[in-house]
């Protein structure tokens, strides 16, 4: 059977591990097909590509876009995107931008917070295109102010934190508009994830498919397998694309391995019958 990874990271965002590096571990780990999914981002995708040419692994070209949906953020696959189309780039280039701004913002909190130079600290841990909260969390850790990644964010880096700034991310309907102008299928990323109830996430769905999304990550890395039935009936009945992806970052959390997924449930219709 093809083992599908349809997300993950790479230096070029958060990840720790370089697009080569990322390659080169999910052929190890027996992936056929790897989404490399970077956070707002496509830069790492040619040197994932050129590692990928004359393997056997298909790399296909994906972004991870953030969305700020009914006051909550919510992240959205693109895959198979092309990654000339202007459209798409210049949406995340607009991102790259609003995201250099949040650094500067989420600096200044920790400052008040009497956390010193965390901008500086912070890009240390980052490439130049990228600087997320992930950033900011592992120099946090690093330099003792929480014992690990998790509580670091639920102490510094989430609402009601000294460090938290509010996401004012794409909107729904562009951030999906520029995934379909690039000619690729537009995911909602593990959509268990979001503190939303039913209700809304239902919302959510109806919105994402009038904008014209079509794919649910049934699937997702460390998922309960309840979650998993759980997802598989949404997409079901909202007649969604199932898709499936670890959201690796690093080989440090060893939660998290590329290729090592629950299996598909029956019921889905795979997204990769629409690549
Ligand atoms: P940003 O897009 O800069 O707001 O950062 C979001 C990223 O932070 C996610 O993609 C994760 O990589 C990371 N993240 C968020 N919450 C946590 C957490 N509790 N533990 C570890 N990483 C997290
Ligand atoms: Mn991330
Ligand atoms: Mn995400
Ligand atoms: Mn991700």
């Amino acid at each position: 059977m093809t083992c599908y990874d349809l997300h993950s990271h790479s230096t070029a965002s958060d990840g720790s591990l370089s697009p080569t590096d990322l390659v080169a571990r999910a052929i190890e780990q027996g992936v056929d097909v790897l989404a490399l999914t970077d956070h707002d981002g496509t830069e790492g995708i040619i040197e994932a590509q050129q590692a990928a040419k004359d393997t056997p692994l298909t790399l296909i070209a994906g972004v991870e876009i953030s969305v700020t949906w009914g006051g909550t953020t919510v992240h959205l696959v693109g895959l198979n995107v092309d990654l000339n189309n202007i459209k798409l780039q210049q949406g995340l280039q607009a991102m790259r931008s609003y995201r250099v701004g949040r650094a500067k913002e989420i600096a200044k909190r920790l400052a008040k917070a009497g956390i010193p130079d965390a901008l500086e600290s912070a890009r240390k841990y980052a490439s130049d295109v990228m600087l997320g909260r992930l950033h900011f969390a592992k120099f946090l850790v690093e330099h003792g102010y929480a014992k690990d990644i998790n509580s670091v964010f639920k102490r510094y880096l989430v609402r009601n934190k000294p460090g938290y700034v509010p996401g004012e991310w794409a909107t729904l309907g562009d951030a999906v508009a520029w995934i379909i102008a690039a000619g690729g299928q537009a995911v909602i990323a593990h959509p268990a994830r979001y503190k939303v109830t039913a209700t809304k996430l239902r919302r959510l769905i109806t919105a994402f498919k009038e904008a014209g999304g079509i794919g649910f990550e049934v699937v997702s890395g460390r998922q309960h397998p309840e979650e998993v039935k759980t997802l598989a009936k949404l997409a079901d009945k909202f007649e969604l694309y199932a898709s499936c992806g670890s959201d690796f970052h690093s080989p440090d959390n060893t939660w998290v391995e590329l290729g090592h997924l629950a299996a598909m449930p029956a019921s889905c219709q795979p997204i990769w019958t629409q690549f």
